[in-house]
Formats: C-alpha cells, sequence, structure tokens
C-alpha cells in the first residue's frame, strides 16, 4: 500500500512509523528543512549550554505516548512536576507584584469568584459522556454558542479575577475568552477528568528539550522523509490520490495531510471538498502565541510564573531546572496580544519583553541574548494550536474526523487531546489504523 503523508510534526511522524512497521510503503512530505513542526528547541541563541522551548514546553502526566516516547530516546523530565492550578501564582499589576496573600489583600472575594466561574464551566463538562463527541452533549448547541466571555460575565468576576480568566485564556487556548466555545472547554476538562480521574495533574519540562524526540523518531524514519517538499494540490479519484508537490506527483492509495489546516487552505484540491468540510478546513480557529525568550546574566526573580497586566501577559523561568548562573524569562502572549506582538519586527519584540521583565522584577542583570517567535505568522503553521470558537465543536468536530474518501486529516486539531503533542501522537495513530483496516 502506498501511503503518502504531509508534515514531520508529532502526527505525521507517529503515523508514518505505525504504517511503515505494517509494512506500507509511505512518503513522508515536510515543506521546512526539520522535523518537529510546533515541538522546537532554541538553543542557539543562548550561551552557558541553556535552552527554552519556542513551541511546546510540558508534557503532562497522563500523556502516556509522549512519557513512552520520552522514555524511548532516553529523555528524562525535568523537576517534581507543576501544577497548573498553583504556577500561576504572582500578579504584576498597578507597578507592584502581588504574592497571593497580597492578591487575597486586594480582593478578598476573589476565590469565590474563581469558583463560580469553574462551577458554570464543571456543570457543562458533566455532561460530556464521551471527550471525543462532545457534540453529542445533552445541551451541544446551547453550550457551543456561549464563549468563555459569557462565562466570565455570569460569574461577575471582578477586575483581578477578569485579568486571571482572561490570561488563562490566552495562554491555554491562546484565543481571547470571547474566542473559546464552552463545550470546547468541557470537552478539554472531560479528557482530563477521563485521563486523569480526580487527581491533579502535574506537568514537566524535559532534559535538553522536545525537539530530540522529534528528531529520534525522524531518524528511525530514515529515508521516507523528505525534507524541503511542499504539498501543493491534490486530485482524488476511486482508486487512489495524485499527489503534487513542489517537485514531483505521486500516486498513492491514502493520503495523509498532518499538518495545520493554515496552509492546507493555500493547497489547490482539484476535486473539491465536500461543503461540510471546506466550511470547517477554512473556518477552524487557530490561536496566537508570540514566545520571547530573554537570557539574563543573573537569575533575579523569584519561582513560578507572573501574570501582568501589562503587554507581557505571562512571564517565567524557563531554565528553573536547568544548571548555571544565567536564566532565561519566557513571555508568553495569546489572543490578540498575540496577534499585536506578530506585527513587531523581532527585535522590537525581544527589547519590549526584555523592559516587560526589568519592571516587573527589578532586573539589574544583563540581557545577553534571545529569540522571539510569532506562530500566527509562520506560513505553515498561521497560529499555535487549534480553538473552536462557539459554534464550532457542533458544526466541525465530526466532520474533521472523518475521512474524505482516501484522504485522512490527522495533527492535534482532529485529537481528542487537541492542541497537545499527545494528540498530535494519537491523531496519527487514529489515521494509521483506519488506512490499514481499509486497506
Ligand atoms: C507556542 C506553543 C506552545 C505549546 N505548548 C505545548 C505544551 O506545553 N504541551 C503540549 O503538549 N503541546 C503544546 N503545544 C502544541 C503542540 O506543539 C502541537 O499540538 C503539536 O506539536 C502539533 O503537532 P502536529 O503534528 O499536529 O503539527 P505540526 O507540528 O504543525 O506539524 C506539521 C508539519 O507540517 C508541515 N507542513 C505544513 N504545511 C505543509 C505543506 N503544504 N507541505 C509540506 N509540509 C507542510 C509543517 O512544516 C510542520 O512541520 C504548543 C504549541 C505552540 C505553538
Amino acid at each position: 500500500m502506498r501511503v503518502v503523508v504531509v508534515g514531520a510534526g508529532l502526527a505525521g511522524l507517529r503515523a508514518s512509523q505505525q504504517l511503515t512497521a505494517a509494512g506500507a510503503d509511505v512518503v513522508l512530505v515536510e515543506g521546512g528543512v526539520r522535523p518537529g513542526g510546533r515541538v522546537r528547541t532554541v538553543r542557539d541563541v543562548f550561551t552557558g549550554g541553556q535552552y527554552s522551548e519556542s513551541g511546546a514546553e510540558w508534557v503532562d502526566d497522563h500523556h502516556h505516548r509522549m512519557l513512552e516516547l520520552l522514555d524511548r530516546f532516553g529523555v528524562r523530565t525535568l523537576g517534581t512536576g507543576e501544577q497548573w492550578t498553583v504556577i500561576r501564582r504572582w500578579l504584576h499589576h498597578g507597578g507592584r507584584l502581588l504574592d497571593p496573600a497580597a492578591i487575597r489583600t486586594a480582593d478578598p472575594g476573589i476565590d469565590e469568584q474563581f469558583e463560580r466561574f469553574e462551577a458554570i464551566v464543571d456543570a457543562v463538562t458533566a455532561g460530556v459522556i464521551d471527550a471525543n463527541a462532545p457534540h453529542l452533549h445533552p445541551q451541544a448547541a446551547e453550550a457551543d454558542a456561549q464563549s468563555l466571555q459569557d462565562v466570565a460575565e455570569r460569574a461577575d468576576l471582578g477586575e483581578l479575577a477578569a485579568i486571571f480568566k482572561r490570561r488563562d485564556s490566552q495562554g491555554e487556548f491562546a484565543a481571547e475568552p470571547r474566542q473559546v466555545s464552552l463545550l470546547f472547554v468541557a470537552q478539554q476538562r472531560a479528557h482530563q477528568r477521563d485521563a486523569a480521574g480526580d487527581r491533579t495533574i502535574t506537568a514537566f519540562r524535559v532534559e535538553g528539550g522536545f525537539s530530540q524526540v522529534a528528531d529520534g523518531m525522524a531518524a528511525e524514519l530514515g529515508d521516507v522523509v523528505h525534507f524541503g517538499e511542499t504539498l501543493t494540490a491534490v486530485e482524488q479519484h476511486a482508486d487512489g490520490v495524485i499527489v503534487h508537490t513542489d517537485r514531483r506527483t505521486l500516486d498513492a492509495d491514502h493520503l495523509v495531510l498532518a499538518c495545520s489546516l493554515v496552509p492546507l487552505r493555500r493547497v489547490d484540491f482539484r476535486t473539491p471538498m465536500p461543503e461540510a468540510l471546506h466550511a470547517a478546513v477554512h473556518g477552524l480557529g487557530y490561536g496566537t502565541v508570540t514566545k520571547t525568550s530573554v537570557q539574563w546574566s543573573a537569575r533575579q526573580w523569584p519561582a513560578g510564573y507572573a501574570t501582568t497586566a501589562g503587554r507581557a501577559q505571562r512571564i517565567y523561568e524557563p531554565t528553573a531546572d536547568q544548571p548555571g548562573d544565567t536564566g532565561i524569562l519566557m513571555s508568553y502572549c495569546g489572543g490578540d496580544g498575540g496577534h499585536e506582538w506578530a506585527t513587531m519586527p523581532e527585535g522590537e519584540r525581544i527589547e519590549l519583553a526584555a523592559a516587560e521583565m526589568r519592571s516587573m522584577h527589578g532586573l539589574t542583570a544583563h540581557a545577553l541574548g534571545g529569540y522571539s517567535r510569532a506562530w500566527s505568522t509562520e506560513p505553515r503553521f498561521g497560529g499555535s494550536y487549534s480553538v473552536y470558537e462557539p459554534g464550532q465543536v457542533t458544526a466541525f468536530w465530526s466532520v474533521l474526523r472523518e475521512p474524505w474518501g482516501r484522504v485522512h486529516l490527522a495533527g492535534e486539531h482532529v485529537a481528542e487531546c487537541t492542541g497537545y503533542m499527545e494528540g498530535a501522537l494519537e491523531s496519527g495513530e487514529t489515521v494509521a489504523a483506519r488506512i490499514l483496516a481499509a486497506g
């Protein structure tokens, strides 16, 4: 069986691995010059062997596929694990860095406001019986029509709680609260509930960076992977698919499109897609994350994520578990802010982030170097990760997950564990199993 896979991110690498292991003849074409896609560790701009992740940074303790791969390639997790519920502990507001006690002094009702917010999300989550089929929720249309902004309004959040919840949305979903479907949030929570039960999930960075996993997978595939080759057009007929790249034409029994939907919007699909699929491919929301890393000559900051009302949104230290006197701070900006940062030249972003870091922590250390990556303006990605906007779970969830004849979508956007490396792997496995079953 001949299969063409487009994209050497984790989804395409996993699908290719499983298909070749079952004896299929696979050609994996990747437009870029390296494997990993949105997994991209950066080290060359830093001194002392330090590094930071410009894309995926954390593996959750229930992401078994990822943990197994880390083990296979000898990549160790770092530290004791962070709990998402407690790492966001500082708030930079009104020129002051408030610790958890000071935040509660500033707004004694903040915990009740958070509880009201969570109770609304929990009530909808309870109706998601199968996290892989959120559209079957008994009030699917009603929940999907609402956004996280509606939840914030119903929970009657005060100023500080609203900043935290907006930053949570911009961080977790990379989008503004108004752009995130409540049903999508419930689906994500239901997936975590089913995978981890009642225990609190912890997340880990890894020693040496996640790129090692993609590099290891690509090395195992050897000459199956073809770098610098871009999909340009697709024709589908009853017995197969004709795949055009900027280098050649390939005949295949199946085609796996294992890349973000944004670059697919430029591909010439000569056999027209069904209307519902076309609408989903062209309409699905994508978050905007701009990550900006600056290395400092000394670590002059307290541990933990700091949320800021300022433009840097969130500042934290990716090198917390790396040795050395120097340290890196990261600004993580999503939603409207991620877009706004993307309009600036990289050097300007680094300077702006450095200025916010200095002001937040009163740094006197020297900035040694840095980089900034705006995923929304990278043509082969067009965003950081998918976000189902209001109305999109009911309209797009199942249509994106069904095969279109011999063409199959893979990637984080069609996983149950949407938005994560684990989801990319999951989607690659799903598609490989479906193709092998179809023959
Ligand atoms: C800023 C950021 C932070 C993140 N944080 C985390 C995290 O902490 N934990 C976590 O688990 N996940 C995180 N993620 C998500 C995770 O990185 C992705 O879900 C996952 O890597 C997506 O893999 P993929 O294979 O679906 O797609 P991709 O990695 O995008 O791979 C697709 C590949 O297809 C290629 N391609 C595109 N178009 C074409 C074409 N026409 N022809 C040929 N090739 C093409 C691209 O170059 C790319 O290499 C983060 C992502 C970002 C951007």
